[in-house]
């Protein structure tokens, strides 16, 4: 199947073909052409051509818009579940979820873009001020540069998409390499949604080129990316003066109490665990049980990892398929190694076939072996044995990221310990970090990112207030 680019409203040639896989099987599903720079530039200055149109467009026709958007994804369900399937190789299952939850997010976006107001100030409240009336309000950026990860190939494209047209700006779109059909599949539906030529563009190619033409183009006014702490890091340092929001990793903690029903909990951890091959941002990777339960919790979460169905992601009953790449599943399969040449065991999976890589518990880590300190992004859980709750909420604490935590306990005390003492953007309680509602405001501290996303957060980032004082009389 042929794709093409989407510049100005018209679908495009460009550079030299893209092959994308099916990565359980390897069967070609899709060529596209790649963007060279003169069609970067093209869908830059469209995107700044549309911003007019798009500032001046009235918000019950942004909602209508972005609700028909949702309709059309409805309708279609299927077909963006499989694309979703077959180039990233999510279980079918999971990715049936992943298009409700983009369904949601065009939703919610179409209901915030009426809700999109400032406030007034009383300017009087100063001697200076008397005689003014003063209100601010929300104005779109402009243009806005998405860039998306492989790991959600919809929904995440969803998340810089839709609040950005909700808030009234134009965008020019680089999803992943590795999954960009389901962006294109997007992009004909808000076509059909009725979205005017150049509201949105979509370019496809390496991040190193055209996502770095992208981030340092002086015409885009905002950069949004979901991605990788070191890529991240990079654009922070190229992007010039403009707005950038980060969604980086995590290596995200899970603090057990003894008061949890382990059961529950042990279940809950397996899915958090390997659910899309534990690539998942959230994934759980770092389970703290205090040590009077630590025996039976081990016991009960092995029994619930090796109870995940491993295999390929387009039957209905399998939980794990494969990891993105060979070279993914060669780097974990590395540092498995070095864990346990450091005296880490691995008590189920430590193993693959192709490209998957089987549910995988490790105990007797260390906080410095990469397993613990770095972000996995693999089906990999480390359980550790803590003295008591008050250590192991520090240990889960004790990281350069920031994310979202979990903590199981039915005790209100250690609830509120848990939500004063750990420094995260997402704190969770009696489930998984991997909770993520779409409406919610969500992002990391520390060197999990910078600002929110969520409808109306993001909403938030890609607009600026503009204050505007009157002197009467
Ligand atoms: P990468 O950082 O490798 O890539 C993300 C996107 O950035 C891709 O579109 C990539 O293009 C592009 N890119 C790469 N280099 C540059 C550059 N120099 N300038 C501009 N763009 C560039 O991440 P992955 O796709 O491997 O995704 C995994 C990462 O994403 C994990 O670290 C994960 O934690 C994070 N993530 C964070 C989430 C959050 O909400 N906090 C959610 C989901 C994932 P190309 O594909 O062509 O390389």
């Amino acid at each position: 199947m042929e794709y093409k680019l989407l510049i100005d409203g018209q679908w495009v040639d460009g550079g030299a073909p893209l092959e994308v896989r099916n990565k359980y099987d390897g069967r070609l599903i899709g060529v596209l052409p790649t963007s060279r720079q003169e069609d970067v530039e093209a869908a830059v200055e469209a995107a700044r051509r549309a911003t007019t149109v798009m500032a001046n467009m009235p918000a019950y026709k942004r909602s209508e818009i972005l609700a028909r958007t949702a309709t059309l994804l409805r309708e279609r369900q299927d077909d963006f579940a499989c694309t979703i399937a077959a180039e990233a190789g999510k279980a079918l299952k999971f990715a049936r979820t992943e298009v409700d939850r983009g369904i949601n997010t065009f939703t919610i976006a179409a209901e915030e873009a009426k809700r999109l107001h400032g406030e007034t100030i009383p300017l009087d409240a100063i001697a200076a001020g008397e005689g003014y009336f003063g209100f601010w309000n929300r104005r779109p950026v402009g243009v806005i540069a998405g860039i998306s990860p492989f790991n959600f190939p919809l929904n995440l494209v969803a998340h810089k998409v839709a609040p950005a047209l909700a808030a009234g700006n134009s965008l020019v779109l680089k999803p992943a390499s590795s999954t960009p059909l389901t962006a294109v599949k997007l992009c004909q539906i808000l076509q059909e949604a009725g979205l005017p030529n150049g509201a949105i563009n979509l370019v496809i190619g390496s991040g190193s080129t055209v996502g770095e033409w992208l981030v340092t183009d002086p015409r885009v006014d905002k950069v949004t990316f979901t991605g990788s702490p070191d890529v991240g890091r990079h654009i922070m340092s190229v992007a010039g003066i403009k707005k950038v929001t980060l969604e980086l990793g995590n290596n995200s903690p899970v603090v057990v109490a003894p008061d949890a029903d382990l059961d529950f909990v042990a279940k809950r951890c397996a899915v958090g665990a390997y659910y899309n091959s534990g690539q998942v941002c959230i994934s759980v990777q770092r389970i703290y049980s205090q040590k009077q339960v630590y025996e039976p919790f081990i016991e009960k979460f092995v029994r619930a990892s090796e109870g995940m169905v491993v295999g390929d992601p387009l039957d209905e009953r399998v939980d794990v398929g494969p990891m993105i790449d060979s070279k993914e599943v060669d780097r974990i399969e590395s540092w498995v190694r070095e864990a346990q040449g450091e005296g880490a065991k691995v008590l189920t999976g430590g193993k693959r076939e192709g490209c998957v890589y089987f549910p995988t518990v490790l105990t007797e880590v260390a906080p410095e072996m990469k397993v613990m300190a770095e972000e996995t992004f693999a089906p990999i859980a480390c359980v550790i044995s803590c003295e008591d709750f008050e250590e192991s909420i520090r240990q889960a604490n004790a990281t350069k990221f920031g994310l979202q935590v979990g903590v199981f306990t039915k005790d209100i005390n250690r609830v509120f310990k848990a939500i004063q003492g750990l420094n995260f953007g997402g704190v969770i309680i009696n489930d998984t970090p991997v909770f993520r509602a779409d409406h919610m405001p969500y992002g990391g501290n520390r060197q999990s990112g910078l600002g929110r996303e969520g409808v109306r957060f993001a909403m938030e980032e890609m607009t600026n207030i503009q204050m505007v004082a009157i002197r009467l009389g």
